[in-house]
């Protein structure tokens, strides 16, 4: 990942990013730094890079054409196509670590530090894909919202953070804050380390962890413990229904998860890396009549396949799928249906007939959806002989 900070003060960002573990990190090329100042791009003599707004107001405007030339001088430096371009701003998406956890996936992103009164609305207009606000307050400048994205950023990086300590285990995972940490000496001023964590029981001791993760939750941020709450108790939910399905679960207990839909008798999932969707009813026997009902729940399904997220629909009939989407076949391979799976892969009659009509149906030019949500060598096998894999919507979810 490389970050390319467009400021009026790179020094203030060199500095900082000296330092460290990002420092380290940059040292060892597991991150990449440049910065560009913007005053090198001036097109004057005085190196003026701000103006009068027009209109009057207070204060100076960095004007559009310096922030334009240095933009582009940080595009010309590069081989990669793909990047994304920040503007620090009050007015932008507020930064969280979801959005930290977004950005690692880039390979390079340029930051656009303003100042004074801000920016000429232009050049915002004109390079910016990212409007992003550090909370609810004015800063002097972008750079320290900058430096505070580059460091949330960097330590998700592979091989940023030392080996023994890893981002999915800290505040935020699980919608949690971190449970309290104690170092030696074991008392201090009379305060005891708790007793369990001298246990040496593992088992003990991640349950008192998460016990006082639950209680920190709770007094301090109620708007994360509440988002902790509904997420277990779809989990319950889901066990006392006897419909529990674990890949389903376990997404369920990252941060970044989102319930997009849930009632009485269906729920929908997101899950933390965006990629899949897992929609699921409580019935154990399928879906109910006032699913069908439901506007909002197939409305979301539709959206979901449309941008080809990976769908698993769980414990749900393959007339259900029939009734939304036209011209579909489905074969089901669920865990809780290994009878599906086997009649596919059948060397018998059965298995024969099965994969007869799905060649026919592919050869009519009809979608298969194949929802197999647990990764089974022979049933994927079996999938590409009989041509699943060369039709033409087809979403193969392993
Ligand atoms: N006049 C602007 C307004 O009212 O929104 C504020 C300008 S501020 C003094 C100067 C620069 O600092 C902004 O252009 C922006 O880049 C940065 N900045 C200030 N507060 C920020 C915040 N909360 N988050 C991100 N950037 C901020």
């Amino acid at each position: 990942m490389i970050f390319k900070v467009l400021t009026l003060f790179p020094e203030m960002i060199e500095s900082v990013m000296n330092t460290g573990i990002i420092g380290r990190a940059l040292k060892e090329g597991k991150i990449g730094l440049k910065t560009y100042n913007i005053r090198d791009f001036a097109d004057n003599n005085r190196a003026q890079v701000d103006d009068y707004p027009y209109g009057g107001g207070a204060g100076q405007v960095i004007m559009a054409e310096p922030v334009y030339r240095c933009y582009q001088s940080a595009v010309y430096d590069s081989y990669s196509t793909k990047r994304r371009c920040v503007y620090l701003s009050p007015a932008g998406r507020k930064f969280d670590q979801r959005m930290a956890k977004e950005f690692s996936h880039e390979d390079e992103i340029i930051f656009l530090c303003g100042h004074y009164e801000g920016v000429d609305e232009r050049v915002l207009e004109e390079i910016v894909t990212d409007y992003v606000s550090a909370g609810d307050y004015i800063l002097t400048g972008g750079e320290l919202p900058a430096l505070t994205m580059i460091d949330a950023i960097s330590r998700l990086l592979p091989g940023v953070l030392g080996n023994d300590s890893s981002p999915d285990i800290e505040t935020f995972y699980r919608d949690l804050l971190e449970y309290p940490q104690y170092s030696r000496p074991e008392i201090w001023r009379g305060k005891q380390v708790p007793s369990v964590l001298l246990s040496g029981s593992h088992a003990n001791i991640e349950k008192h962890r998460l016990a006082e993760s639950i209680v920190r939750t709770r007094e301090k941020r109620p708007d994360l413990y509440e988002k902790y709450e509904r997420k277990t108790d779809l989990i319950d939910k889901m066990k006392r229904a006897r419909v529990q399905n674990i890949p389903a679960s376990q997404a369920l207990l990252f941060s970044d998860s989102e319930i997009l839909y849930q009632n009485d008798d269906v729920y929908m999932i997101k899950d933390h890396d965006n990629k899949k969707v897992f929609a699921g009813c409580f019935e154990k026997k399928g879906i109910s009549n006032s699913l069908k009902d439901s506007e909002e729940f197939r409305n979301l399904l539709l959206s979901c396949v449309g941008k080809r997220d990976e769908v698993y629909l769980l414990n749900l009939p393959e007339t259900f799928a029939g009734d939304y989407f036209e011209n579909l076949v489905m074969i089901t391979f669920t865990e809780r249906n290994p009878v599906s799976s086997a009649r596919v892969r059948d060397h018998g009659e059965t298995g024969q007939l099965l994969r007869k009509k799905i060649s026919e149906s592919l050869s009519q030019g009809r979608t298969f959806y194949e929802f197999v949500p647990f990764s089974d060598d022979l049933t994927i096998s079996t999938a590409v002989s009989i041509g699943l894999y060369s039709s033409p919507v087809i979403k193969i979810n392993v």
